[in-house]
């Protein structure tokens, strides 16, 4: 049978992660590939779970909440990337494993409460600006401290480290001064805050230097489903 090109793109990408994480003596084990299928449809998430894949990350709750309904007999793992509005805040806390877009304590706080009570604690990154961009969402690093405190306060959520969409550049320096600086910051959270172990940070274009700078979450829809404006 003719592999499909998501199980080519996979296997690669895995080899990728692997060299990457050789390169950096670090164990590929403590390296998530969470696959993007934002725009993606629920038959592509079912070729890339059979190619070994089973985290998946969304931007748009509406498209999610479909291919979540169509993939229910999968053991997947859903991941919210995207921006996080106040009112989509409890189909977000009720849907999903993870939230990697938090940056404003409201909507913490919103998720916690409509967390369902027989559900784990939702796990959660605070989103970093570190490119300093206003456009960009993020919470900005002066302002870090304060929100983990109060976010690794809620009950029904569980803070596990910091995600960053650093401006984009093929300068592998510049790339690998960005992850660092968001490592720095989780670094320094940690002796005031329990249970840090998450840094969500590098994409197809750039996760070996954020692999190098200690990435745990690499997110990456590209380089597995091929580009999104076919
Ligand atoms: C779309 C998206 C990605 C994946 O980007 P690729 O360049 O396709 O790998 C990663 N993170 C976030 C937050 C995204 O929105």
């Amino acid at each position: 049978m003719k592999r499909s090109p998501i199980a080519d793109n996979t296997a690669k990408l895995l080899q990728r992660v692997r060299l990457s994480a050789e390169k950096s003596q670090r164990q590929t084990s403590d390296i998530v590939v969470l696959a993007v299928s934002k725009t993606r449809t629920a038959v592509d998430i079912r070729e890339a779970c059979a190619a070994g894949l089973n985290q998946f990350g969304e931007s748009y709750l509406q498209e999610a909440l479909g291919k979540m309904a169509e993939l229910e007999d999968l053991p997947l793992t859903w991941h919210f990337i995207g921006p996080v509005q106040s009112n989509k805040t409890r189909s977000i806390a009720t849907h999903f494993d993870w939230v990697h877009s938090v940056d404003r304590e409201k909507i913490a706080r919103r998720l916690s409460e409509q967390r369902p009570e027989g559900m784990a604690p939702l796990q959660v990154c605070l989103q970093v600006n570190i490119s300093g961009e206003s456009s960009k969402s993020g919470v900005s690093p002066d302002e870090l401290p304060d929100l983990a405190r109060a976010v690794a306060g809620l009950p029904r959520l569980r803070l596990r480290g910091l995600m960053a969409i650093p401006a984009a550049t093929g300068d592998i320096a510049g790339q690998r001064r960005a992850f660092a600086s968001l490592r720095q910051a989780l670094q320094a959270l940690k002796p005031t805050i329990a249970g840090l172990d998450t840094l969500s940070m590098g994409m197809s274009a750039d996760l070996e230097a954020a692999i190098a700078e200690g990435s745990t979450i690499v997110r990456v829809g590209t380089a597995i489903f091929g580009s999104r404006d076919r």
